[in-house]
């Protein structure tokens, strides 16, 4: 994801400036002009990043912090807590209730990827056990309701749309009435989008919210615009209640920093992201676990959702209690390779996890990564029981790894390689030691992690 770029740049920079012996005025202020460079290349508004310097410099006093005092983690904590302001939109979205029926409208305009949106919105719903269902009330773009029809058969969620009728207000409030029969508890309204901001793409979009009533208006845009996004966001807002909003192509775009910081500008809460065009690329966006993951700082509450939805329930419990054990044998990284072979889209889940994006499963080289998973799972399966369940790196001599590479028809390099990787993993894994696991959404651990 671009925002890698941007994350990179910035954890970069505090680096640097951990890195340097002493840290003065000067040290801080190479770290906050390179993070300020990034920010504008980001298309983060000038205006933003300035006061964010301005904040940084306030609250990290150098001359007052004594010596005792880590210069490094101070600074860090008001980095992540300034950023964190830039993405805070100040107030919460409405969220529908699972088993009671909530309408929702989807806005936007043309190819902004509202159609793809509505059914990952769907999905990911579904997967969670809700009752989603998608109706198209597009009949401005051709194409739109076969769009939706194929993808909500693909993620099997019934849908409502007519070939035949103009009428979008009529096809939104039959589609609406059949779902509320069928109890559905999550009733996902399709609307025409439009080129540009037009006086007739508001006036539908009135009428729809007016006849159909919704519980939540969401307005899909697409990151490329950056700080535009601020315009267009208030304009929709202007012309219906529009309660959250979703950030698409956040995969391809340079500005997509931006793009976020513009919508909390304008009040309005993200709540998912779009990061490729599958039907599961797709986050929920929470700022605080965001900006941790941006800055390389892991995102625990996201891991845990994740392993909750992809780590079949009955392996759950093990292997949350051998996470806060830190303990990481060879065998946990065999039955983690398996999950992640399972779940599809690789590294959604490690990605959560500090320092484990990038490497092991760079985006967009998912075959690739799975096909080193595989090879590494091969060099495992010649592997003893001691081996496998031992977390002492010593235990690996020169002849286990010969052993090894023979039986499974492999390199003896390719046996190193694959022993580093564990090395590197375990390394991650047991900053998770003593951990408070939480429960799916809650936030507790992260802070603790932070300071790990
Ligand atoms: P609509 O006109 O707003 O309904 O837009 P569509 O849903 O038809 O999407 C327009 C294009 O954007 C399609 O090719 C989608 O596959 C693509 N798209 C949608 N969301 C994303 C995303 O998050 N990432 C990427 N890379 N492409 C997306």
């Amino acid at each position: 994801m671009v925002l890698a770029q941007l994350g990179g740049s910035i954890s970069r920079a505090i680096q640097q400036m951990s890195n340097a012996t002493i840290i003065d005025e000067k040290v801080l202020n190479e770290c906050l002009n390179e993070i300020t460079r990034a920010l504008l290349q980001s298309d983060v508004q000038f205006k933003l990043v300035r006061d964010m310097q301005t904040n940084i410099k306030k609250i990290v006093n150098l001359d007052d912090l004594a010596a005792g005092h880590n210069k490094r983690r101070i600074i860090q904590q008001a980095i992540f807590n300034e950023l964190c302001k830039i993405l805070d939109p100040g107030k919460p979205s409405f969220t529908p209730k699972k088993g009671k029926t909530s309408v929702v409208m989807f806005v936007g305009l043309q190819g902004s990827g509202k159609t793809t949106t509505c059914t990952k919105y769907a999905y990911y719903h579904q997967k969670k056990g809700w009752k989603p269902a998608l109706v198209c009330a597009d009949t401005f773009r051709a194409g739109a309701f076969d769009q939706l029809k194929q993808n909500a058969t693909k993620a099997k969620i019934p849908f409502y749309g007519s070939y035949t009728e103009s009428d979008p207000v009529k096809i939104a409030v039959e589609g609406v009435e059949r779902f509320k029969k069928e109890n559905c508890d999550l009733i996902i309204v399709d609307t025409s989008g439009r080129h540009k901001q037009e006086a007739a793409l508001f006036e539908e979009m009135r009428q729809v919210s007016e006849a159909t009533k919704p519980d939540l208006v969401i307005f899909v845009m697409d990151s490329s615009i950056g700080q535009a996004a601020f315009d267009q966001a208030q304009a929709f807002k202007q012309s219906v209640a529009v309660g959250a909003v979703i950030v698409t192509k956040m995969d391809g775009h340079a500005k997509g920093g931006g793009a976020l910081s513009a919508v909390a500008a304008t009040k309005s809460p993200v709540i998912f992201i779009g990061t490729g065009e599958h039907m599961d690329e797709f986050e929920v966006f929470d700022v605080k676990p965001f900006v941790s993951r941006l800055l390389g700082m892991g995102d625990l509450s996201g891991f845990m959702d994740k392993i909750h939805e992809v780590v079949p329930m009955d392996q759950q419990p093990e292997l949350l209690q051998k996470l806060s054990e830190g303990n990481f044998t060879l065998r946990i990284m065999y039955e983690q390779f398996q999950n992640i072979l399972k779940m599809g889209p690789i590294g959604q889940v490690f990605s959560m996890l500090p320092g484990f994006s990038a490497e092991l499963m760079p985006k967009g080289r998912e075959k690739e990564s799975q096909a080193k998973i595989k090879r590494y799972m091969t060099m495992m399966d010649s592997m003893t029981n001691e081996e496998l369940d031992s977390s002492n790196p010593k235990l690996m001599n020169e002849s286990r790894i010969m052993r090894i590479a023979r039986g499974s028809g492999r390199q003896v390099r390719e046996v190193m390689e694959m022993l580093e990787e564990y090395k590197r993993l375990a390394k991650i894994w047991s900053k998770m030691k003593g951990l408070k696991i939480p429960k799916k959404g809650e936030m507790s651990a992260l802070s603790r992690n932070m300071n790990a």
